[in-house]
């Protein structure tokens, strides 16, 4: 087994709290040591053990690989135009979804698989190492499986997402939809996954459908993640506590009661800047959530029609202006929080034990990535000890 030390990191962030210098762990002067997939050791750089072989950072910052627990990348077709009419006045609304789910259906394999890989490749150069991804542009048995066997390819993180909306097939029949998506479909598709996620909005899924289709998918051995409280106030973050969903994401409106269930809860409030960006919409109030004390993550929730980035230091930079979270604060959430809302330790931080996914930052801090917002920073990326 070879070994690497990386040293002359000006700034490096580990997560790790056993260095006591508040939740990111920060060293000064630091170094780690790398073995085969592994990190092995992080300090100063005065301290390190020898090694075969050396990398030198050149002062730059180094932080974990961005974890993106979010995304919606199995999709064909463009939205240009609705992006553009709603940057014209009109509001958006969950029903954009079948302009993408007519191309996905019609695309090739080959196209759908190109398409993850291109924008998981594109993701990789802004620093994310971990990325999650959904199906819900398919809608049938034959094609929700088929996006999720293509997913598989890409990631481990793969979520069975075939209560996004009611298929256009079933618009007279939601029950009969939500029939089949805790049934013939879950059975076909979970295989694949990991997850189980639902839609739980105002033209989407109503709380007891949505309570349905996580407890089917619970039952085949998915673990439940929702799609909660994004375009209005409703059921779907205390159902995500209710279920000890890994996360409840979106939580845009948010009552009292619902910040008090997630503060109480292992479940992650993730945050996606990149939609209420991309739609003009109220933004999330990330400083509520955490000073109540819920784990707050950060996603892009890539996808072609609310949120088309990849870009995980966009949402560190919006956290920052418009959340009201500090830059340590959006740091943390967009690899430890994501992470946690994998229910992953291996991953979002840089310790013994961990994996070495490593974004070098051509900067010497992390708070560079609020500071500079839409430079592109991110000059190197490892993942499981190589270099991306
Ligand atoms: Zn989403």
């Amino acid at each position: 087994m070879t070994s690497t030390l990386v040293h002359n990191i000006t700034t490096l962030v580990t997560n790790d709290p056993t260095w006591e210098t508040g939740p990111l762990g920060l060293i000064q002067n630091a170094a780690l040591v790398i073995e085969d997939q592994t990190i092995a050791w992080v300090g100063r750089s005065q301290d390190a053990p020898p090694t075969d072989t050396a990398h030198d950072a050149h002062g730059r910052a180094v932080i974990p690989g961005f974890v993106d627990s979010h995304s919606h990348l199995v999709f064909a077709g463009d939205r240009t135009q609705e992006f553009n009419a709603r940057m014209s006045g009109q509001a958006y609304a969950a029903g954009g979804i079948r302009t993408t789910v007519a191309a996905t259906r019609a695309a090739s394999d080959e196209e759908l698989g190109d398409n993850v890989a291109r924008y998981l490749a594109e993701a990789l150069r802004q620093g994310t190492t971990t990325l999650e991804t959904k199906s819900g542009y398919g809608l049938t048995v034959h094609d929700e499986a088929r996006a999720l066997r293509i997913a598989a390819e890409h990631t481990d993180e793969v979520t069975y997402l075939g209560a996004h909306i009611v298929a256009p097939e079933y618009a007279d029949d939601p029950a009969g939809y939500v029939d089949l998506v805790t049934g013939e479909m879950l059975d076909a598709c979970a295989p694949y996954a990991r997850w189980v996620d639902v839609f739980c909005e105002k033209g989407a899924f109503d709380g007891d459908q949505a309570r349905a289709v996580l407890t089917a998918g619970k039952a085949k051995g998915l673990m439940p993640r929702v799609h909660a409280n994004q375009l209005t106030y409703g059921p779907g973050v205390q159902l995500a506590v209710e279920l000890e969903a890994a996360s409840a994401d979106h939580c845009t409106h948010l009552t009292d009661a619902d910040v008090d269930a997630l503060a109480n809860s292992r479940t992650v409030a993730t945050l996606l800047p990149g939609a209420e960006f991309s739609t003009r919409a109220q933004w999330p109030d990330a400083r509520r959530l955490l000073d109540a004390g819920a784990t707050v993550a950060l996603s892009t929730d890539c996808n072609p029609g609310s949120s088309f980035t990849s870009s995980m230091p966009f949402c560190v930079a919006l956290a920052v202006r418009d959340m009201k979270m500090t830059p340590d604060e959006a740091i943390w959430s967009a690899t430890a929080g994501g992470a946690a809302a994998l229910r992953r330790t291996d991953i979002g931080r840089l310790a013994p034990g961990a994996r070495a996914d490593l974004a070098f930052l051509d900067a010497p801090s992390h708070v560079h990535l609020a500071y500079r917002p839409g430079v592109p920073l991110v000059s190197e990326v490892w993942r499981a000890g190589r270099r991306a």
